[in-house]
């Protein structure tokens, strides 16, 4: 698909000023090679009401959001648009109170679920596995009571990290929220998101034993009380140290456990595009995977009321 996004902030203002041109950049991000006809495959339409495109060959009328993260909505295009550039262009995560006030939003509630459909369009089905040099462990997130620590602390929520290692510096990141730190689901994360043939480092935890079966090229640094944390794992421990500054900046240190891969999702999304020069070219990433993205109704969204807001 062609490149196709505004370079800086004031190309963006003035590209999407209004509905029509917001319209005409979903249409191309829809139909990069020409409207066709989901239930005929016929090419030639007619524009009817404002969102919809009528099919000459059977009349068959296909909305331009049907089917996107835009669904339904009745606010005007260029708000949202407003708000998926704010989201895909900002440097840390954000929360749902800025784009209440970025948008001038009625209520909390609508930013909040906002906030979610955005953070949907942070995953690409299409991204490349993790290869090379990788450190893989776990952090956990959340749990006031005292008692069992670490592994075994089973009222925090446990998150699987791996990062790849290009000499000092640090590559690409992937999290995912587990519910045990146990093989049957640290060796399912790592084959999902690393390639085979890698070299995984990880401490001494059972939970890895099978990387080896798995193809994978396994380094084990046992830990002595006297190392030091930090230098046997130095990318995922900093990866855990900003991701829980994160939650305490941006989230006053509270999350809803049920949400939280949402959270780990846009962190992965500005992680993985730090380096990016292009701030529009985040935008078109984001934009593409909303208009693919299966739309979130209200109802797929607030799952269950919050169960537990934990805190980092
Ligand atoms: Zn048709």
């Amino acid at each position: 698909m062609k490149e196709d996004f505004p370079k800086n902030e004031v190309e963006f203002d003035r590209r999407f000023f209004t509905d029509q041109a917001c319209l005409e950049y979903l249409f191309q991000l829809r139909w990069p090679d020409g409207f066709v006809c989901p239930q005929c495959g016929h090419t030639r339409y007619w524009r009817s009401a404002r969102r919809l495109y009528l099919c000459r060959q059977c009349e068959h009328q296909q909305s331009v959001t049907a089917g996107t993260i835009f669904h339904g909505t009745k606010k005007p295009l260029r708000v949202w648009f407003k708000a998926l550039w704010w989201f895909s262009t900002r440097k840390s995560s954000v929360n749902a109170v800025s784009l209440q006030e970025l948008l001038g939003l009625g209520s909390y509630q609508t930013a909040w679920r906002w906030l979610q459909k955005l953070r949907t369009c942070t995953i690409f089905p299409d991204r490349e596995k993790l290869s090379g040099n990788i450190e893989a462990d776990e952090f956990y997130l959340g749990g006031e009571r005292s008692g069992k620590r670490g592994r075994g602390a089973d009222h925090k929520c446990k998150v699987a990290v791996a990062i790849e290692r290009k000499g000092r510096k640090l590559g690409r990141l992937r999290m995912q929220v587990v519910d045990r730190c146990s093989a049957d689901e640290l060796i399912p994360f790592t084959t999902n998101n690393i390639a085979t043939g890698s070299i995984i480092t990880t401490d001494g935890w059972k939970g890895y034993c099978g990387l080896e079966a798995a193809g994978y090229v396994h380094k084990k640094i046992l830990q002595t009380k006297a190392d030091d944390k930090d230098s046997v794992l130095p990318g995922v421990h900093l990866i855990t140290s900003l991701v829980k500054r994160v939650i305490l900046g941006t989230f006053q240190g509270r999350f809803e456990e049920q949400y939280l891969q949402r959270l780990l999702d846009e962190y992965v999304f500005r992680f993985n595009r730090r380096t990016t020069k292009s701030v529009g070219k985040r935008f078109w990433r984001i934009m593409q995977q909303a208009v693919a993205s299966a739309p979130l109704t209200n109802k797929g969204l607030v799952l269950t009321p919050a169960r537990c807001l934990a805190s980092a």
